[in-house]
This record gives structure tokens, sequence and C-alpha cells, in this order.
């Protein structure tokens, strides 16, 4: 084992854990103004696909009330699962909750790979994805999407033909915004490795695989309360796996996974469906005007999307300087600069003078093109 001095205890750590490159998440709102010097009610935070209308007032008021916060959650999760699987038409069997969509990725990846494993990432996507590939000791398999961002499903058959045990696929895709179809996923599902669906931005697609969960052994469908339900922060994830597959996953994850308050705030936010419809309705509804008002920038190329979300490739300057000018004038938003995203910013929707602050800002940078 080669060592360096410094390395101190590490040296006995994974090797592939120690040189895995980091996820990187964005940054909380609060650090991100006293670095930019403008207060945090000045921010357009438009970087992380959160909702800007926040958790429904339902939530407020039952953690307010929630009796129980000294004694341990249940951890069979039982009324939240029940809540769950009405809500996705599927039966709680089948369902795993857990501390975001994110530890049910990493769930499921800890379930099927050991070092050596194959599994399919299509990329330009979600980075968790290959993030939990290789935390397993796993190989990424490649299929990167088409131009358009359509899956490259001849690509994926192949490696899962080759023996690959699991495809990660996000429908809406992050940071791309379409969606997969059904012929899609019938191919894909067909050549029987674990086919994952993340629907992180189901709601505001209007579409979803889960019911198919029920009828494939090999399709796992995860969503999120952290998007249409605007719970980011206390983190609510859970999977609709077959009732098979979910029995495991309880069995391997840690027994509290999911704290009394998201718990609380699950069962709130199912029982005020119609007040956060209402807010995904004006978040879709923002998304098409955003679209329209960034069509005025001619160095701006705006992606169709089915999230909440939009991206936009910058032509013809600089999008690290964009993105810089942007947050300059208190608009965050994520840039990306990776194969198939090349200068691409990745904007979210917010409410309607977010998007006002968008629009100015980037007016005010004008039409400076290198
Ligand atoms: N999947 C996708 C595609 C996402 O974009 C995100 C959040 N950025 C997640 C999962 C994670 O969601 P959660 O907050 O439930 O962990």
């Amino acid at each position: 084992m080669s060592t360096s001095p410094d390395e101190g205890l590490l040296r006995l750590a994974r090797r592939d854990l120690v040189e895995m490159p980091a996820y990187e998440p964005v940054e909380p709102l609060d650090i991100l103004a006293r670095r930019l010097g403008i207060p945090e009610d000045r921010i357009a935070k438009l970087d992380g696909n959160e909702n800007p209308y926040g958790p429904s007032p339902k939530v407020r008021e039952a953690l307010a009330r929630f009796p129980h916060y000294h004694i341990y959650p249940d951890p069979e999760q039982r009324r939240v699962r029940e809540a769950i699987a009405e809500y996705v038409g599927a039966t709680p069997e089948q369902i795993v909750v857990g501390n975001g969509s994110d530890e049910l990725l990493d769930l499921t990846g800890r379930l099927f790979l050991s070092p050596g494993d194959k599994a399919v990432n299509a990329p330009p996507t979600f980075g968790i994805y290959e993030f939990v590939i290789r935390t397993y000791g796993a190989e990424v398999v490649e299929a990167p999407r088409r131009e358009d961002f359509a899956l490259d499903v001849d690509a994926a058959e192949r490696a899962l033909a080759a023996g690959a045990k699991l495809m990660f696929l996000a429908s809406p895709n992050n940071p791309t915004g379409n969606a997969a179809s059904a012929e899609e996923l019938e191919r894909l599902s067909a050549h029987g490795a674990a086919v994952v669906v993340d629907e992180a931005y189901a709601e505001f697609a209007g579409e979803s695989f889960a019911p198919l969960a029920a009828e494939r052994d090999n399709l796992i469908v995860m969503r999120t309360f952290s998007k249409w339900a605007g719970l980011a922060g206390l983190r609510a994830g859970y999977g609709v796996f077959p009732p098979a597959v979910a029995e495991t996953i309880r069995k391997i994850k840690m027994p509290y996974n999911m704290n009394v308050a998201a718990q609380a705030a699950v069962l709130a936010s199912l029982d005020d469906r119609a007040a956060l419809s209402g807010n995904v309705g004006m978040i879709v509804g923002e998304r098409e005007r955003m679209a329209k008002a960034l069509a005025v920038f001619p160095w701006l190329r705006i992606y169709p999307s089915r999230a909440n979300f939009l991206l936009c490739q910058v032509q013809g300057r600089s999008a690290t300087e964009l993105q810089a000018d942007l947050r300059e004038r208190g608009v965050l938003v994520r840039h990306f600069d990776s194969p198939g995203v090349r200068a691409c910013l990745r904007i979210s929707v917010g409410q309607p003078e977010d998007t006002n602050r968008l629009v100015e800002a980037l007016s005010e940078i004008g039409g400076a093109v290198a």
C-alpha cells in the first residue's frame, strides 16, 4: 500500500474512498448571503431546485404541536408508509422511507452493488448516482445521453446485456429537464437488472412510473417531498420497490432513518395536497413565463423542461463569468460544464419576483458577447 507520511489513520482506510472525488452540494443561504454581503431576503436562490413557497402551513402547525420529540421514531415508519402508499397508488409493503431520496439511492446501491459490479449511468445527470456506485466499489458504465438529452437506450441496453446489475435513471432528468418514456423503460427493464427511476420532479411533470413498480419485479421508483412539498431541509424521501426488495432494504437501513419531525411533516403535507398542488401549478406556470422571458437574450439557449428548473446554454460568452455576474447581483444559479452540458446554467424556478430579478440582472449584464 502506498501511503504518504501525513496521511495518518487514513492509511488504513479504503483507498477507493479516500481517492474518490467529492460530491458538490449547494451552499446554504446564510453562508452565501454573508459572503456576498447581501441580505438573505434580497437573494434570488435559484441554484438548488428548492420550492420557493416552502412547506404547507399545516406542516408548521404539526411541528409546533408534536408532543413526542423525546421519543424515538417508529423504525417501521408505519403511518407514513401507509399515507405515502395511498398517495402513489402502491401498497405500504412496497414503500421504504428515509432521510431524503438520496438515502434511498444509497441504500439501493448498498443492497445491489459489491466491488467489481457494474452499474449504468446516463450522464449528464444527477451526480449522486455516480457517487453511490463508486461508494460501493462498483464500476460506472456510462451510456451518455444524445445531444438533445434523450437516452441512448441502445448503449444502455448493451451495458445491461453485458451484465450490469443496476441502472440509475432520473425522469425528469436533472439537470436537463426531459423525461423518459414508457417504451424506453420497457426496453431497459426487459434485461432483468434493477432499473431505478428517480422521480424527484414527477409532480411537476404530472406523470409517474410508480404504478409500474407493482407489475415489474425489477423496477424501483424514487420520490421525494423535497421539491413539490417544500421539505428539502427536513429530508423526507421514499422509494417504491417490489415488496421483497422493500422488505430487505428496510432490514438493512438504520432503524431511525427518518426523524419524527420529517414524519409529521410528511403526514401534514399529504393532508394538504390541494394547496401544495396549487404551488406546483404556480411553479409550472412560472417556468413557462421564465422560459419566454429568457428567450429574449440571444446568447441563451433554453431547453424545454418538465421539472422546476430550466437548463440554459450560454453561447458566445463565458458561462463562468455570467454565473459570477449574476451572483454579484444576488441571483444564484448552478453552473455545469461537463460533457453534454458545456457552458450551461441550471436555473431553478422561483416566485415571480425571483424571475424578475433574474431578468433584470441579465439585462444589466447586457449583451457583451465575446
Ligand atoms: N434525485 C434528483 C434527480 C435530484 O435532483 C435530487 C435533489 N437535487 C434528489 C434526488 C435528492 O432529493 P432528496 O432531497 O429527496 O434527497
